[in-house]
């Protein structure tokens, strides 16, 4: 297992659309594994592999607590199969747009389709903290950011103080 690095905002990488994972290989197992050592140093409860540079459809998460034992889930070829007309909103970051947070609008509960790492075929009915967490995850899949969500305003002001942070660390 290893600790990858992040891909961070407004690396173009992030606006890729993820492929999906053909089976469930040990290379695969392997790239989860990494995914969630990443995840766990960031911290972060959340990580999809396009966010170390990997653009296949594959997602870990877990929503323990500090003082809980560890909880991880991956989720492979996920697909939102029904969403709640009912919303909710809630506070989101993204460890690819660090130390920002928002509050966003999303369905507050959702089902959702996947494959486990034994490559067998889940379904799962998501609300609260993970029905938002797997929409942002889902998101990062297609290509989409928390951001993406807000005001043009709010996604313009952000997108140009990372895009400024950038400029700095590559001419340092
Ligand atoms: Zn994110």
């Amino acid at each position: 297992m290893a600790i990858r690095p992040l891909v961070i905002l407004p690396d173009s990488v992030l606006r890729q659309v993820s492929k999906p994972v053909e089976a469930v290989t040990p290379e695969i197992k392997a790239l989860a594994a990494d995914m969630l050592e990443t995840m766990y140093d960031a911290p972060g409860i959340g990580l999809a592999a396009i966010q170390i540079g990997v653009p296949l459809r594959l997602l870990t998460i877990d929503l323990a607590k500090p003082e809980e034992e560890k909880a991880p889930m991956t989720f492979i070829n996920p697909e939102i199969t029904w969403s709640s007309k009912e919303l909710n909103i809630h506070e989101e970051g993204c460890l690819s747009i660090p130390e920002y947070y928002e509050e966003v609008e999303r369905p507050a509960r959702v089902k959702v389709r996947y494959l486990d790492l034994d490559g067998k075929v889940q379904d799962i009915e998501a609300d609260g903290l993970l029905a938002t967490c797997l929409q942002h995850e889902i998101d990062h899949l297609n290509g989409v950011l928390f951001i993406d969500h807000l005001s043009r305003l709010k996604r313009e002001r952000v997108t140009k103080r990372f895009a400024k942070a950038a400029r700095r660390d590559s001419a340092a």
